[in-house]
Parts: structure tokens; sequence; C-alpha cells
């Protein structure tokens, strides 16, 4: 069998504990007998990062720029813990915000269904995918105990000097202020990073805030979106058969939950965190969530939602075989194959890509699944380690 032939490189970004381990068992497994792949490899796992001061995070960002392809495994994210675990020189940042810092973009997450496992949600029949604007609000906010009776401004003072002051509020007793910012900018990039994801996969964008209630604020991320839809991309949409709906936070919090799925949801910041939850558990599973940064200038970055799953890392250490869920970092290199055939018209490594996903998704069809999805199956489950796992997908591989 003649293995499917590469253009340009991935940039592959390897990462930590039990995703590092799955990391290199699907590249064994599932990918290098079938593709000559190409990639070029930057380690992000935690003592490289050290070793490095963080430069090889910088790096394979802007490895990014240039290729236009990424794949992620994941990586911790350093807290007071690891520094010690870790011996670091630093609380080095987290990896994705360097990235997605780099590449100035947005975050799209969605769930791999597969038959026997239900959403909550029982209308819900196709994924709905998660953008979340990753800057400012109340990620950014500046917040005061007022400590009794006073009169609380909003002032902007001009690089030319000039103000415009406004009353808050003439407190008459203790209370709390917060400041809030966004920019243009940001949600410009926002808003092209979401246009152009619809249009990469077909798919409806919906795009909600509060902005009967914030006429100024949120409003001009409405205007902003509906300024670039008119001017940009009306034409393309119409083109694709999708639509760009507009409608307010709680209005489409009611229409999503009375859809069938199969659309875009863009969320400001805070809706998006909070959304992303309820969409992700109300689908399944973490493990079955599939994440895409989508830069403004249309670079891709693919990653599993989960983090390094620790737990069944520590238990790997002690020797035991452990059933860690490797559907969502699969799909991540399925993904980004299939960007990387899309962009250099490399058909045969298009379709690789829907083998690989529909490999793995006969495997849980037929029963056959590690244990966290067993625990939400609806018939007769088989449950696996993981590598039995990646071995019954690898047959399937090889009988398509
Ligand atoms: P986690 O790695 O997502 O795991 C949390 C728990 O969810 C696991 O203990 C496991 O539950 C379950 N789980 C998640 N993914 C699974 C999978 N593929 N298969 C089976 N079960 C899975 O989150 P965490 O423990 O909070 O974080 C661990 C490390 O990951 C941290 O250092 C954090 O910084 C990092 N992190 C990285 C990213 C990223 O790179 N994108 C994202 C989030 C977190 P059971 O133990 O009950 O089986
Ligand atoms: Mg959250």
């Amino acid at each position: 069998m003649s293995k499917i032939q590469m253009k340009t490189p991935l940039v592959e970004m390897d990462g930590d504990e039990m995703t590092r381990i799955l990391w290199a068992e699907i590249k064994e497994q599932l990918l290098e007998p079938f593709v000559d792949l190409k990639t070029e490899y930057y380690d992000l796992g935690l003592k490289h990062r050290d070793e490095t001061n963080d430069q090889v995070t910088v790096d394979s960002a802007k490895a990014t720029l240039k290729y236009g392809v990424a794949v992620k495994c994941a990586t911790i994210t350093p807290n007071a813990q690891r520094v010690e675990e870790y011996n670091l020189k630093e609380m080095w940042k987290s990896p994705n915000g360097t990235i997605r810092a780099i590449l100035d973009g947005t975050v799209f997450r969605a769930p791999i269904q597969v038959n026997g496992v239900h959403p909550t949600v029982r209308t819900w029949k196709k994924p709905i995918t998660i953008a979340r604007h990753a800057y400012g609000d109340v990620y950014k906010n500046t917040e005061i105990r007022v400590p009794g009776a006073g009169k609380a401004e909003l002032v902007f003072t001009g690089t030319d000097g000039k103000e415009i002051r406004q009353t808050i509020f003439e407190f008459k007793g203790p209370g709390v202020i917060q400041g809030l910012h966004n920019l243009d900018a940001s949600i410009t990039s926002f808003a092209h990073s979401c246009f152009q994801y619809a249009l990469s996969v077909k798919q409806d964008l919906w795009f909600s805030t509060k902005d009967t209630i914030s006429k100024t604020y949120d409003h001009r991320f409405k205007d902003i979106f509906a300024e670039l839809y008119e001017n940009q991309y009306k034409e393309a949409f119409e083109k694709a058969g999708i639509t760009y709906f507009y409608t307010l936070i709680d209005d489409a919090v009611a229409r999503v939950v009375r859809s069938e799925g199969g659309f875009i949801w863009a969320c400001k910041n805070y809706d998006g965190d909070v959304m992303s939850d309820m969409i992700a558990t109300a689908f399944g599973s973490l493990a079955m969530m599939t994440s895409v940064l989508v830069s403004p200038n249309g670079q891709f970055e693919y990653e599993a939602a989960h983090g390094t799953v620790t737990r069944h890392y520590y238990r790997y250490l002690k020797g035991e075989e452990t059933s860690t869920n490797p559907v969502a970092t699969i799909f991540a290199w399925s993904g980004a194959l299939r960007k990387r055939g899309e962009l250099d018209n490399l058909p045969e490594l298009q379709a690789f890509a829907d083998r690989l996903e529909n490999a793995t998704l006969d495997t849980i069809n037929s029963g056959i699944m590690t244990k966290d999805l067993a625990l939400l199956y609806e018939g007769e489950a088989q449950a696996v380690n993981s590598k039995q796992f990646l071995a019954a997908i690898r047959e399937r591989l090889v009988q398509n």
C-alpha cells in the first residue's frame, strides 16, 4: 500500500501527560501507516517550554502564521503546584493564551456526536458550535468596592486632553462598581473569524448580545458584525446557501434549545464561557469536544477541548492501563489533515481524514469505546482501554 503524500507540513505542537502518550500512539497506529506524514515538530511539553523559556510556544505560533494549519496536543497551564512538580524557572503563561494572542484568533468548539449517546436536549440532531470572543469585558475589568456614600463617575480622557464624563451613580451607602472595555479591532477580528469559519464549514451563523439594555456597548458588537456582513460577506453567504442571524441573547437561548442544531453560535466572552459548558455537557462529554482556533487571516489550529487528563496519567505512571478517550485528539488530527488537503488541493488527504473519522465513529457505533463513553451509552457497550480502542479503529481503517 502506498502512503498518501502531503505537500506542506502541518505545524505539530506536542503536549503533556496522558494526551502526550495518546498523541504518540495515534501517530504510530492511525496516521504514519497511511500518510507520509509531514510535520514541523514543536515540543510544547512543559519541560521543554521551561528549557526554552517558553520560546518554543512563540515559535510554534509563528510557524502557524507561516504554514496556516497546526494541530495541538493538550498542554499543562502551570500553577504553583506545577512549578514545584516540574521545578520550573517561572510560572509560564497558558500556551493557548500565548498562541491565541499571536494568531489573534477565535476558538470554535463543537461536539462529536455518536449513535447511542443522546443529547440531553432531545430536539438536537446536529452539533452546535460555540464561538467565544476571547478578549475583554468582565475578563479585563476594574472593580471598586464602594465603602459608603459618594459619587461614581465614568471618565475618559483623550490623548488630546479632552474629557468625556458621565455619572454612574450617586451612592447613599456602600456598594460595588465595575469598569469594562472592549476594542473595535478585537470585535472586528472576532467577526471576521466567525464569518470565515461559517463559510468554511457551510453552516449558519448566529450572534447574540444584549443590545436592548446595553445600547452603546453591546450595540457596538451588533453594528460591527452587521457592517462586515453587509460589506464583505453577504454575497459569499448567499452563494454558500447559509445565513447570518442576529438576535438577543435571551431569545437565542430559547431558540437554541428548540433547534435541531447544526449552526454556529457566536457569543461575547462571558456568554461563550457559560454557554460552551452548557452545550458540552448537554451533548454528552468533554472528551468528545473538538476545538479549533481560527485567525481573522485564515490560519487554523486544531485541538481537543479537554486537558491533559492528569488523573489518568498518574495511574499510567504506576503501570496501569487507562481507558482515556482519544476521540477529540484524533479529530484534531483529522481536522488539520483535511484543512491541509483542502488548501493544498489533495483530495486523497481529505478523503483520509473522512476515513479516519468514520473508522472512529464506526468503532463506537459497533459498541467498542472507552469507559467514559460506555457510561453514557444506551445499548450494549464494551469498555476497553485506550490501546485496544486505537487498535479497533486501526482494524477498521485498514479494511476501508
Ligand atoms: P482534564 O484534563 O480535561 O480532565 C478532567 C477530567 O475529565 C478527567 O480527570 C477525566 O475524568 C475527564 N476527562 C477529560 N478528558 C478525558 C478523556 N479524553 N478521556 C476520559 N476522561 C476524560 O482537565 P483537568 O484535570 O482540569 O486539567 C488537567 C491539565 O490539563 C491541567 O494542567 C490544565 O492546565 C490542562 N488543560 C489544558 C487544556 C488545553 O491544553 N487545551 C485545556 C484544559 C486543561 P475522570 O478522572 O473522572 O475519568
Ligand atoms: Mg468556563
